[in-house]
């Protein structure tokens, strides 16, 4: 695999416990013991900048497969190995029960401007949650695996538009949307959510990846299922995702 590839495709907590690091703390960010300066160094576990750890003590930093390569005393092709092998995982960060939280979502000026009715809201699970929760401040989307079942609440920052979720959804298990479409019409995909919901308004089948920067192993294999895909994506983004949709995707594509 391409140096790229793998820091897109390992699993970081998988990868760090291979090449023999403690880590705490399971979510977008993982902390352990820097290897220069032993204070607590941090990596990306998913999204943009995934797998790249900084220290903030030393300023010492790299990706996970320097990390492999200096705990393990390794050269560059085996750690590349190592990591290709034994930390690429699909399936094992899926939540495998319903959620039990039910936010009370509400609809909100900000939904309105970016054109979406409280109609469309109510019936895909979108809005701003009542109270004090941690999507406070947030659009909230309710999100369900490929089954249907509820999993988590994706929400994004009105203030910023900056991505909120709990520590147990990792969006990379995911594809927005996908439980609820016709596999053998047109599918349009897209990495921008209110795009999404806005294409379903508009009477399209429309699925995301909740706005990362590239596209998880599992979501390609999710697109496989797919018989017709039209690609919608930003233009520095077409790029990655052709190249991994030449890769992976078996079936017919697109890019509009
Ligand atoms: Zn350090």
């Amino acid at each position: 695999m391409k140096y790229r590839d793998i820091l897109q495709a390992v699993d970081t907590e998988k990868a760090l416990t291979l090449i023999g690091i403690t880590t705490t703390n399971q979510g977008a960010y993982i902390k352990f013991p820097c290897l220069k300066c032993e204070n607590t160094a941090i990596i990306k576990a998913y999204g943009d900048k995934k797998n790249l750890y900084y220290c903030p003590e030393c300023k010492n930093s790299g990706h996970i497969i320097s990390l492999a390569m200096e705990k393990n005393k390794l050269d560059w092709q085996a750690a590349n190995n190592l990591l290709a092998s034994k930390a690429v995982i699909i399936n094992a960060r899926k939540i495998t029960e319903e959620l039990n939280i039910n936010y009370e979502l509400l609809y909100h000026e900000y939904l309105k401007n970016k054109g979406i009715l409280k109609e469309t809201c109510e019936c895909l699970e979108i809005g701003v949650p009542k109270g004090k929760t941690m999507l406070a401040g947030s659009v909230a989307f309710g999100v369900r695996d490929e089954n249907g079942m509820k999993v988590a609440y994706y929400g994004i920052r009105m203030k910023d538009e900056k991505p909120v979720y709990h520590k147990s959804f990792n969006p990379e298990m995911y594809l927005y949307n996908f439980d609820r479409i016709d596999k053998n019409e047109i599918v349009y995909f897209t990495t921008d959510m209110f795009k999404c919901i806005g294409s379903i308004e508009n009477g399209r089948q429309c699925i995301c990846n909740f706005g990362l920067p590239y596209l998880s192993l599992m979501q390609l294999e999710l697109l496989n299922d797919i018989e017709r895909t039209i690609v919608l994506v930003d233009e520095t983004l077409i790029r990655t995702v052709a190249i991994q949709l030449a890769e992976y995707h078996r079936k017919f594509y697109h890019f509009e």
